[in-house]
């Protein structure tokens, strides 16, 4: 892994949002588990806040991807990474 963020943990059962929302760009990127993805695309079936997020990241992602196949994955995720500060994380902790 060249992702110099936190690595996501494991997802439980039902994860929350905050949870989805960790391993969001992993899920677009295709880099999550098998079980991760599911539980992911299950959360973001029934969660319109979710999704939409998901739809933004995964826009600009691929837009990055389309643009420049040839970026370095640790530009990528630095790109990306601002997109976090973009789309505030959960805030009902
Ligand atoms: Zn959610």
């Amino acid at each position: 892994m060249r992702w110099s963020r936190r690595r996501p943990a494991p997802l439980p059962d039902t994860p929350s949002c905050e949870q989805v929302g960790a391993v969001l760009q992993g899920y677009l990127d295709g880099e999550l588990g098998p079980r991760d993805a599911e539980l992911v695309a299950e959360h973001l079936q029934h969660c319109d806040r979710c999704s939409i997020e998901a739809e933004t990241v995964g826009r600009v992602v691929e837009a990055i991807k389309r643009q420049r196949p040839d970026l370095a994955p640790d530009v990528r995720a630095r790109l990306t990474g601002m997109l976090d500060e973009l789309v505030p994380p959960d805030d009902d902790r």
